[in-house]
């Protein structure tokens, strides 16, 4: 980076810690913004280079799938550890891809919450350093805003207003997405996230971690109608969801065969779950649509991949005439491009966090990092 650019940035650095935010001009003179995001929430060591949040240019990401798996679920502190060991070369693999120095970089934007509390702080102490020594603006982004904002990536037409079903590992809402970066809470589990519970009865069941493709995987080759699983309502919540109560079903109907000495049929079992789950997902999601009068239903998150929840709500949707949008399965499991995508449009609103940026491991959906003020 040459003298002259630091210097100027680190001049408008100033100005913006004097004056609370960024100057008009700043955002003026940009012709394209280009932001370099990290994610590492969970078990994704991950980076990436957009251009005016849509278009991406790299999407690097490093999983630690193979060492989780060996303890059955994600240990954080290895999770931590093991982000600080190879953040620095997926950022320099990153700019590599993109064709990128930190020269042409705008921004840059790190996932604060919600996450592991230590997987989040390796992620916002790296972005802090490298927007610092560069003058750059730092922005905190949330990381459920961005796994909605994967659908901005993945079809450039897409816009606000639209109904947004966010499933994960430890996540479960349903969302109406109001404008950009706004976002009214409709529903959400009373219990265990939608990729929480494939998870569990796919450890019981011996199909391990993680569980999610493997119960779509075994699920094709199963009768979706062999067990009657419940489905899960929440009494008086017609949006809410509950998946402990499914689980729970699935290990009495397991022990119940292994004390009657009967044989489970692993496919049978993947498959007659993952349609309890499915159903409901899908029902309350056309419902909410139906409600708030919305005619355009998006999917987000890893669960987001499974085929059967892709498969079943573009078809409601086509029965209802809805526009259905569904990030290709590299953007719904965790990633940094969606995390570059959200920054983009707290960038135009002049939002940026300060070197006091911490994690928030809890934070929900509708809560801002920017308090309640735009540009605040
Ligand atoms: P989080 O952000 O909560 O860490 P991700 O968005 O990375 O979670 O998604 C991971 C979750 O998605 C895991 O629970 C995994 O089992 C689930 N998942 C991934 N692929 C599938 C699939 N094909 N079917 C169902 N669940 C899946
Ligand atoms: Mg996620």
């Amino acid at each position: 980076m040459t003298t002259d650019v630091l210097k100027e940035r680190h001049r408008r650095w100033e100005v913006r810690q004097r004056t609370g935010a960024r100057k008009e001009t700043d955002m003026l003179i940009q012709k394209d913004v280009v932001i370099l995001s990290i994610e590492s929430s969970c078990d994704e060591t991950a980076a990436a280079v957009t251009v005016n949040g849509r278009q991406v240019l790299s999407n690097e990401i490093s999983s630690q799938i193979d060492i989780h798996t060996l303890y059955g679920g994600v240990v954080p502190e290895i999770a931590s550890r093991k982000h600080i060991e190879r953040m620095n070369q997926v950022i320099r693999e990153a700019m590599r891809t993109a064709g990128k120095t930190f020269c042409d970089l705008d921004a840059v934007a790190v996932t604060a919450g919600p996450g592991l509390v230590g997987a989040l702080l390796t992620g916002i102490s790296e972005a802090k350093a490298v927007a610092f020594a560069s003058g750059l603006p730092l922005i905190g982004v949330h990381h459920i805003e961005g796994h909605i904002s994967a659908n901005y990536i993945a079809d450039k037409t897409l816009e606000p207003p639209f109904a947004c079903l966010v499933v994960s590992g430890g996540h479960t809402n349903l969302v109406r997405v109001k404008g950009y970066g706004e976002y009214e809470l409709l529903g959400t589990t009373r219990d265990d996230a939608a990729g929480e519970a494939f998870d569990k009865v796919a450890r019981a069941i011996g199909l391990g971690y993680p569980g999610g493709p493997k119960i779509d995987r075994a699920a094709k080759d199963g009768n979706p109608e062999a067990i009657r699983f419940p489905r899960g309502k929440v009494e008086g919540s017609e949006f809410d969801f509950s998946f402990s109560g499914i689980k729970s079903s699935v290990l009495n109907y397991l022990n119940t065969c292994d004390m009657k000495g009967e044989k489970v049929d692993v496919n049978d079992v993947a498959a007659s779950f993952q349609e309890a789950v499915v159903d409901v997902l899908v029902d309350h999601t056309m419902a909410a649509a139906r409600l708030c009068g919305l005619d355009r239903i998006a999917l987000a998150g890893g669960v987001a991949s499974n085929s059967a929840l892709r498969g079943r709500m573009k078809a409601a949707c086509e029965r209802e005439n809805i526009a259905f949008f569904c990030p290709p399965p590299v953007l719904c499991t965790d990633n940094a491009a969606m995390i570059g995508c959200a920054a983009y449009y707290e960038f135009l609103k002049g939002r940026e966090s300060g070197l006091d940026l911490n994690a928030v491991p809890g934070l929900k959906l509708g809560e801002s990092l920017y308090g309640t003020e735009a540009g605040a």
